[in-house]
């Protein structure tokens, strides 16, 4: 079991944003904008390479699109937002369990690429 396994079994506490049978969204613990929601698939999986290994995976991969437009609904970030994912070592990736960050509610003036 990892972290985000915990968070989607409930033994450890977050702020839901958004939840089905498939996918949990809930606030980051340490927000890099005024909304900053994870959607994380409520299988493991321990990134979105890993995601893309099989049928289920992108499965789970469309529940996740899904599951963004309804945070973006309920935090109603109608003109934009920035989803992110973070893969591997190099790719910045702290919590290995597959999961697409969702900012916004301020506008981003730096572009990444
Ligand atoms: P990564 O760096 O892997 O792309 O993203 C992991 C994210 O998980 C970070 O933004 C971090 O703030 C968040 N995080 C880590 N531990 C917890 C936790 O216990 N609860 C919540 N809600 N977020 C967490
Ligand atoms: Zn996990």
């Amino acid at each position: 079991m990892c972290l985000f396994c915990d968070i989607v079994a409930g033994k450890i506490p977050s702020a839901k944003v958004y939840e089905n049978d498939k996918v949990l969204c809930f606030n980051d613990i340490n927000p890099a904008a005024p909304v900053h929601v994870l959607v994380v698939p409520k299988k493991h999986f321990d990134d979105i390479r890993d995601m893309s290994h099989s049928e289920e995976g992108r499965m789970y991969m469309g529940e996740v699109i899904s599951a963004i437009d309804k945070v973006c609904e309920n935090k109603s970030l109608d003109s934009g937002f920035r989803v992110v994912n973070n893969c591997g070592k190099d790719g910045g990736q702290t919590v290995m369990h597959a999961h697409f960050h969702v900012l916004g509610g301020t506008k981003f003036t730096e572009k990444i690429i």
